[in-house]
């Protein structure tokens, strides 16, 4: 390293973001690399979602009905991001997604179906064709948390030409099981060394609690970046709730639930009705952080953060799916907007979340580069195997779906409670619904986009995320704008054809 003070090329992000008049988008700018002194598995990605929730991955995934719901929560808690389940359901759903991220518990499966001894055969058919396994635990009601009385496998069933029987004759009455508590290593020792397929896991009073299937010992692996409550070791989960009046029956049922993070979900922050639901979640449930927003100026986010939010989600109108600039003519280019709340959010302590946009590890590192302490991601994470919908086909390509929340066909559901369009008889849309390409599993995908934010820090020279954003307001980290021409010159070009690089996640062959 010269010790001698060369002059920094570019410009800091005080200057960079201060022309007069200028909302720049992350295709406008590029960083300028640091000094690399250190490994890239030295880089660390521990960040804050909140004031009170740190996390090991800067991954939020998005309050939305085809991007977030308890599987997706689940996975990413376990990589080290977080999800916020979307409320475009009622109460009882919402809350029944959370309990299910709550109860999770690697490895064990915490709500086998069950069915009663009165049950037939033909109920495992049915099972079997709609969920692909057929080994079912029988409990006296045939719910989970009632009495393990037997269990049902393939073997008891398949050369039963009479489907019509009742379980209580052919399931197998001899159990193997554990009781709860037992870890999923002892559990997995168990099966292994018993030969059999399935191993209930029973309380004191015999009652059902939970499966551990064979079949996936071998897929177990250890997640030691899990976002987890420190002493139940129950993986974190925000929940998003409107600033209505009757969703405060919603806040008041998921924080009984269990919630960590309540997202209160308006697509413009700034308003009374948030202020008043911020003030109303402080004092019923000052255990539970909250996340205003959305904000894009420093104005809004002052407001929020009096009101006392501990974290603000920041974008207005540039998510894929998001036609808010066109039709309202109201919100900010996200790199300028994330950078001035950020700025001004930092000086209380209050971590922002960059909401949409984010399309590429490129983007995703932009995102944090300016401001973020993590994005929140909606297509990105939409076509996963843990978003919620079905595959299907579209021109031969494998496809989930993926609508905006203020989008006809999602407002349709009760999406339109962002934007304040619920009892309005003439809706207009904020949002498109559309479809996104098969991206695997979040297993794969994730840990994809997170090596590719190290290499990243490793090039612009920063050990973790503390580090960039110290660099980011000290001046040290550089930025230059990037003409339409630098666009071009920076991505692939003047090639007669060419195989695109590998999609991250892009289904692979099952292992
Ligand atoms: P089975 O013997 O036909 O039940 O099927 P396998 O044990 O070979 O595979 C079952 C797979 O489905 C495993 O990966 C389980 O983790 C998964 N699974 C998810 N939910 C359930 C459930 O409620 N019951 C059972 N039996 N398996 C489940
Ligand atoms: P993406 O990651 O797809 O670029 O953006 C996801 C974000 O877009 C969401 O987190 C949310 O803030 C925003 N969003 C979701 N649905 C809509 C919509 O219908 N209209 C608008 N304006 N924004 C949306």
């Amino acid at each position: 390293m010269p010790t001698n003070p060369t002059p920094l090329d570019g410009l800091d992000a005080r200057r960079f973001f201060s022309e007069a008049g200028q909302g720049l988008t992350y295709d406008d700018l590029i960083l300028l690399p640091g000094h690399i002194d250190f490994p890239v598995d030295a880089v660390q990605l521990h960040t804050r979602v909140s004031r009170n929730i740190t996390l090991r991955a800067p991954i939020v995934s998005s309050p939305m009905d085809t991007v977030t719901e308890s599987t997706m929560a689940i996975r990413l808690a376990l990589l080290g991001g977080i999800g916020v389940i979307h409320y475009n359901n009622t109460i009882e759903e919402q809350v029944a997604e959370l309990r299910r991220v709550k109860r999770f518990e690697n490895g064990f499966i915490t709500d086998p179906v069950c069915l009663a001894p009165e049950n037939t055969i033909a109920d495992v058919d049915r099972i079997k064709e709609r969920h692909g396994f057929s080994s079912i635990p029988i409990t006296e009601d045939g719910r989970l948390g009632s009495r393990l009385v037997g269990l049902v496998t393939n073997r008891d069933i398949d050369l039963e030409p009479d489907r019509s029987r009742p379980l209580r004759e052919v399931m197998t009455r001899d159990l193997l099981w554990a009781r709860k508590g037992v870890s999923l290593e002892e559990a997995n020792e168990i099966l292994r060394r018993s030969k059999k397929g399935k191993l209930p896991i029973v309380d004191s009073e015999g009652r059902l609690v939970a499966l551990v299937t064979r079949t996936d010992l071998l897929k177990n692996r250890e997640f030691p970046d899990a976002t987890k409550e420190k002493h139940t070791k129950r993986l974190k989960v925000g929940a998003a709730v409107s600033t209505r009046e009757h969703d405060r029956e919603r806040i008041d049922a998921l924080v009984e639930a269990g919630v960590n993070l309540i997202v209160i979900d308006a697509a413009q922050g700034d308003s009374r009705y948030q202020i008043e639901t911020i003030r109303y979640i402080k004092e019923r449930h000052p255990e539970v952080d909250v996340m205003g927003g959305n904000v894009v100026t420093r104005r809004q986010a002052q407001h929020l953060i009096e009101a006392g939010v501990d974290a603000l989600r920041v974008g207005m109108g540039p998510g894929s799916i998001c036609i808010t600039q066109e039709t309202m003519a109201v919100g900010r280019a996200q790199a300028t907007a994330v950078y001035h709340t950020a700025t001004y959010a930092a000086q209380h302590d209050v971590p922002v979340v960059a909401d949409g946009g984010v399309r590429s590890i490129g983007h995703l590192v932009k995102a944090l580069a300016v401001g973020g302490a993590c994005a929140m991601l909606g297509s990105m994470l939409a076509g996963t195997e843990e978003a919620p919908g079905e595959y299907f086909y579209e021109n031969g390509v494998r496809v989930k779906r993926y609508r905006g929340m203020a989008s006809l066909e999602a407002m349709e559901r009760g999406g339109g409670k962002r934007y304040f369009a619920d009892e309005q008889r003439i809706r207009v849309a904020q949002g498109v619904s559309g479809t996104v390409v098969d991206k695997g599993s979040v297993l794969d995908y994730v840990p994809y986009v997170l090596q590719g934010l190290r290499h990243a820090l490793q090039d612009l020279g920063c050990r973790d995320l503390a580090t960039l954003h110290a660099r980011l307001h000290d001046g040290e980290l550089r930025f230059e704008r990037r003409s339409p021409a630098a666009q071009i010159e920076g991505n692939v070009h003047g090639l007669f054809s060419y195989e695109p690089p590998p999609q991250p996640g892009r289904r692979r062959p099952r292992r």
